[in-house]
């Protein structure tokens, strides 16, 4: 089993707090709870793979944390990379980016297709889908006709959602007009985008198929010869916690299925990344999402998670506990 990489990203404030009382410090690879005057809080203090500081730009969050699982999908290994965090600390800057500074999922994409070309021994099919689970329902960010999607598991295709469209791709400009398409299906009928996205998550899929180019042999019984392998970005629902939403209704219930499948996601990956080998049963199949991505999480498939938190003294609560997902994944 891999270790999974575990990193913690602060973004830049948004306000101009005026604040004299705590703040989070970020040295190396650890970040820790200070009073003023520079006095560390004892207790409040983590360390993980990397800790990100503000000056951070995408492209090195995608360096330390992303590269490796690219080269070993297009290799045939199965991989996820997470954003885990409240709402507004930063998780889909980082998958998605900006105009001047592109994100995850787009630096993964380019260099997917730049790992292919030099890959001349082998040809490749490439495959896109795009799905947002909300309220444990799956829907397809690419055909949103396609609405309440089921997980099916079958001998020749393992498990996978029945009905999902997939795009097949060969280029990186193809794929960024699907995820075009897939933010205005997502934000299609909403009245507050941003609420609806911050209360699903979504699982950008790439699966990478390949077999040798030897012209001179047809034999397929080597079992080198045609590999798969499936690359998620998830960008999580926010994990703040219910009451602070506030309100009942669709909102509770909207909060009770996002802390049920983050409880769920957190177990699993706890478990995955305890070394021991008495870890026994892994609950992947009591939420959508770990059922969805139980063939890349564990065994051989390679996993990445950012937390992404706020620095503002208002955060504090939430942000410890991110910094408390984070170590139980480590
Ligand atoms: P989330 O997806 O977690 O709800 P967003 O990614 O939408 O949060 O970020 C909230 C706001 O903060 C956005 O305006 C975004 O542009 C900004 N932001 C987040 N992270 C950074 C960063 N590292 N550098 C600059 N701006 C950021
Ligand atoms: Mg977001």
């Amino acid at each position: 089993m891999e270790k999974i990489c575990v990193a913690v990203r602060v973004r830049p404030p948004v306000s101009q707090e005026v604040s004299n009382g705590l703040y989070w410090k970020v040295e190396d690879n650890r970040i820790s709870l200070h009073k003023p005057l520079g006095t560390p809080i004892s207790g409040v203090s983590y360390a993980f793979d990397h800790v990100f500081d503000q000056n951070c730009t995408n492209a090195k969050v995608y360096e330390l944390l992303t590269k490796d699982i690219i080269r070993a999908a297009v290799e045939g290994f199965n991989g996820t990379a997470f954003a885990y965090g409240q709402t507004s600390s930063g998780k889909t800057f980082t998958m998605n980016g900006r105009e001047n500074d592109p994100g995850i999922i787009h630096l993964a994409v380019k260099d997917i297709f730049q790992n292919i070309q030099m890959a001349i021994d082998r040809e490749f099919l490439i495959r896109v889908s795009y799905m947002e689970i909300y309220n444990e329902e799956i829907n397809d960010l690419l055909a949103p006709e396609n609405q309440k999607l089921q997980v099916h598991e079958s001998l020749e295709r393992g498990i996978f959602v029945a009905g999902l469209r997939e795009e097949i791709v060969n280029n990186t400009e193809q794929v960024i007009k699907l995820i075009e398409l897939g933010e205005v299906n997502r934000h299609f009928g909403q009245t507050n985008m941003n609420a609806r996205s911050s209360r699903s998550h979504t699982i950008f899929r790439m699966v990478i198929e390949s077999k040798g180019k030897d012209t001179t042999s047809s034999d397929y019984s080597n079992s080198d010869a045609v590999r798969v392998s499936f690359l998620n970005l998830v960008d999580l629902a926010g994990s703040e916690r219910i009451a602070k939403t506030g309100a009942g209704g669709v909102r509770l219930k909207e909060g009770k299925h996002i802390n049920k499948s983050l409880m769920v996601l957190g177990n699993v990956i706890n478990k995955l990344s305890d070394g021991s080998k008495q870890r026994g049963h892994i609950p992947y199949r009591d939420s959508k999402l770990t059922r969805i991505l139980q063939p890349a999480l564990g065994g051989n498939a390679k996993t990445s998670i950012i937390c992404t938190v706020a620095p503002e003294e208002i955060h504090i609560e939430e942000t410890k506990g991110t910094l408390q997902f984070a170590s139980r994944a480590k």
